[in-house]
């Protein structure tokens, strides 16, 4: 298991610098469990997280697929999918909430979409860890817009 991030690692998560050389596997590919954990990139979470990539591309139109696992409390910044998110709930208990919209307690099981572009956050509940699978697709080589940290 790596620690720290080369940001070229996920590129898709970043918006800038995006190496559209990254692409989907272009046959079945197994990706074995712990292979790709790596630490969140510094400064699109209020604290400490971890991110399996799955599946990266930079490529438009391509899927990206990411397991990640947030410490208790911690939570995204706000951000948006150009091409929309689907979240997976796998462990835990965490919170969603979309700009305008009330924060939503999610468990294990519970499945949530974001629209294309709709600003949003997602974190763990203050007393759990918040593990989920996340699909993205990409657009201008990002899967996603990093804005301000949630305030509250
Ligand atoms: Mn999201």
């Amino acid at each position: 298991m790596r620690h720290g991030l080369d940001p070229a690692e996920l590129p898709f998560m970043r918006d800038d610098g995006a190496d559209e050389t990254v692409r989907v596997p272009d046959a079945m590919a197994v990706i074995r469990a712990g292979k790709a954990i790596t630490r969140g990139p510094a400064g699109i979470a209020s604290g400490p997280f971890w991110a399996e990539t799955l599946v990266a591309s930079a490529r438009d139109g391509d899927p990206t697929v990411v397991r990640a696992t947030f410490e208790p409390g911690v939570a995204s910044h706000w951000h948006s999918h150009p091409l929309g998110q689907v979240l997976y709930v796998l462990t835990g208990v965490g919170r969603v909430q979309r700009d305008g919209g009330p924060i939503e307690e999610v468990r294990s099981g519970d499945c949530v979409w974001f629209a294309p572009g709709e600003r949003h956050w997602h974190g763990a509940a203050p007393h759990s860890l918040f593990g989920y699978v996340s699909i993205q697709a990409v657009q201008g080589g990002t899967a996603a817009h990093w804005m301000e940290p949630v305030v509250g």
